[in-house]
């Protein structure tokens, strides 16, 4: 059997949600499901925040952007190791993305760094719209610190919490910081409605008008009015029934996923391979264990590894690559010294899921454990 990085974990709770949706014929993209996910949510994530459910992560992304303000000629600073899912609203929206690397001590958005440029930018007065900065394999970011950046700049501040639903820093849980912030529900995270997303927002005028875009930016009126253009980009509400499920056992995931993650660690630790770092006070849901193979001193390397699971089928995965360094980004801005671009070159994703087996896990470790005992190399 196919071993995958990280496939969607049913919980046994979800398909009665979904018979209460069917049972009052709410099969539609609005409904008592959906209110229900949107509460649950927002009570997990803290007080005073506004959810509202969405198609999917990008397309709460897009709205987070819409509803900030961004526009054509407007920068969007961004870190540049992230998912096409969390740049590419920057482009729906005629906007341009400045790149910027992570700090090795976190894997997150080099807060320094930024702190430098914004600097700079201000004394140039060419200060970017927005920041989005991504919490990375269920790492959150530095949330005080990039609050305090955005506040004193007056810089709105998004975040992309798409991989970090479950984590926390301090007493903070990801997904509660900014302006705003996304989430993802897509198959692969760390629960999943079948794909969807969510804006999350302490400003209700902001969760009001990303409802009014996402439905079409229809005005009150008895026909169909609109003085602005929207999307069709709410939730579903059978998909929210699944989500309301999920919920019932996030913490779990998450417990589960440091549990697979520590068993990595105890099998695989020896110099020459450096997992992802958890600075103290963040604690990670280790959505994906993240590594880095240094090849002078294991004698192997990342893709020697990964071939050498798929050989087994068993998926692993390269880092994302950062986006400065993709053909569509070529000649875009950026900021850093490559920490990032030698992660995406050394880095690999092992399987993660929640419902992978001890037994199953202890397979991928043998064959990791194989490739590093014959130290062989592809390159
Ligand atoms: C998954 C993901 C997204 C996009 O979410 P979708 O629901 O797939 O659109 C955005 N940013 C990051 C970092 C992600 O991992």
């Amino acid at each position: 059997m196919r071993i995958y990085l990280s496939r969607p974990h049913m919980s046994g709770h979800e398909e009665a949600r979904v018979a209460e949706a069917f049972a009052s014929n709410f099969v539609a993209p609005l409904g008592p499901q959906l209110d229900a996910f949107e509460a649950t949510v927002a009570e997990y994530l803290g007080g005073g925040l506004h959810c509202v459910g969405l198609s999917s992560g990008s397309a709460a992304l897009h709205l987070a952007l819409r509803v900030a303000g961004v526009g054509p000629g407007d920068e969007v600073w961004i870190s540049s190791m992230t998912f096409a899912g969390g740049i590419f609203p920057v482009n729906y929206l005629g906007a341009t993305p400045r790149f910027f690397d992570l700090a090795p001590a976190s894997w997150t958005l080099n807060t320094d760094l930024l702190a430098e440029e914004l600097a700079k930018a201000a004394r140039a007065n060419r200060l970017p719209k927005a920041i989005v900065p991504t919490d990375l394999y269920g790492q959150s970011v530095d949330l005080d610190r990039l609050e305090a950046l955005a506040g004193q700049y007056g810089v709105r501040l998004i975040v992309d919490s798409a991989e970090s639903l479950g984590a926390s820093i301090g007493p903070r849980k990801a997904g509660s910081g900014g302006d705003a912030a996304i989430l993802s529900f897509n198959g692969n995270k760390i629960i999943t409605t079948s794909g969807g997303g969510m804006l999350v927002t302490k400003h209700k005028d902001w969760a009001d008008q990303a409802r009014f875009l996402a439905t079409q930016a229809r005005d009150p009126a008895p026909h169909y009015e609109h003085s602005t253009y929207g999307y069709n980009y709410r939730l579903s509400n059978i998909c929210a029934a699944i989500g309301l499920g999920q919920m019932q056992v996030l913490d779990d995931r998450a417990a589960r996923r440091r549990e697979i993650f520590a068993r990595y660690n105890a099998a695989l630790a020896r110099s020459g391979i450096s997992f992802m770092p958890e600075p103290e006070g963040r604690f990670s849901t280790r959505w994906l264990t993240a590594l880095t193979i240094d090849p002078v001193q294991t004698g192997t390397d990342r893709e020697t590894i990964r071939l050498a699971l798929l050989e087994h089928q068993i998926e692993s995965r390269p880092l994302w690559k950062p986006m400065h360094m993709q053909p569509l980004y070529r000649g875009a801005p950026y900021h850093g010294s490559g920490v990032d671009e030698r992660l995406f070159e050394h880095g690999l994703c092992l399987p993660s899921g929640s419902d992978m087996s001890d037994a199953q896990q202890d397979e991928v470790i043998g064959h990791i454990m194989a490739v590093l005992s014959e130290g062989k190399s592809a390159r």
